[in-house]
């Protein structure tokens, strides 16, 4: 059986690696490429976007894909819209990998809005420290409110017209643990935090310091699923797979 994994996330390096031994399973892991030098993975990956519903159509023909497997970010609408087509057009089964929002807990101080503009008003417009985590493809709309400190964690460089002006950018693979990020946000004097609700346990952490410090966290929520109906957990796959 030959599965494409539409992947650029942990959730889906670790359905590989629970899948990787299967002798009977001929696995792809597709990435977008946005990530100079990603992190090897133990199964065979394409890299580069596909050309919209049309390509990925062709490539699922062509390579023959008996089911794809979605676990891209909750974050990256497109591409799990174009799969969901795709895979109604082609008739090849396909499932979603869930990723549920992180619920608020006790000691949490949460603002949650809908989108980044909600989160640049929650801001206010009194100068504040920010940790603004919210990848790099964004951060450029921070620019409308110049009067904050922006601390801006990012895998790879970002380009520096994209920056609000009073940035510090550091430079680093997740996955973060709550001491780490507590150091971070203690180093920086962090007033506010700001991020996207990815749900899962890689960028947890930072949640957790939030909380343990007592800090506000901007929080956008997870846009509407527009993905694929079947949704599953890593031990549904395993199980469907057996
Ligand atoms: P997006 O807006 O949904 O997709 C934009 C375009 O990038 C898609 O139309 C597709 O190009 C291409 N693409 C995206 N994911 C792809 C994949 N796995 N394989 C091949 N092509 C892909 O996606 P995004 O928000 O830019 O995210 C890009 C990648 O980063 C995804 O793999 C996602 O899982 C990962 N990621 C995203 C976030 C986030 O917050 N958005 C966070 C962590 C990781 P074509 O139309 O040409 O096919």
């Amino acid at each position: 059986m030959k599965i494409l994994i539409l992947g650029g996330t942990q959730q889906a390096r670790h359905l590989a690696d629970r899948l990787a031994n299967r002798p009977d399973l001929n696995l792809i892991v597709s990435l977008a490429g946005r990530t100079q030098d990603p992190l090897p993975y133990n199964v065979p990956t394409r890299k580069g976007g596909f050309g919209g519903v049309d390509g990925i159509v062709d490539y699922l023909r062509t390579e023959k894909i008996d089911l794809l497997v979605d676990a891209t970010h909750p974050f990256a609408t497109r591409i799990s819209q174009n799969a969901t087509i795709a895979a109604s057009h082609t008739g090849i089964k396909a499932w979603r990998l869930s990723r549920p929002e992180w619920p608020q807990e006790a000691g949490d101080h949460w603002i949650s809005v809908d989108d980044h503009d909600g989160a640049i008003a929650a801001l206010g417009a009194r100068p504040a420290r920010i940790f603004l985590t919210i990848g790099r493809q964004e951060v450029w709309r921070y620019q409308s409110a110049p009067q904050h400190f922006y601390l801006i964690r990012s895998v790879e460089p970002v380009d520096g017209e994209a920056l609000p002006p009073n940035t510090e950018l550091v430079l680093a693979r997740g996955p973060f643990g709550e001491v780490d990020e507590q150091a971070l946000l203690q180093a920086h004097r962090i007033d506010i935090i700001v991020t996207k609700n990815s749900g899962g346990e890689a960028s947890y952490g930072k949640i957790k310091a939030a909380r343990a410090l007592a800090l506000p966290v901007i929080i956008i929520r997870q846009p509407q699923e527009i993905g694929l109906a079947d949704v599953v957990s890593i031990q549904d796959v395993l199980e469907r797979l057996r």
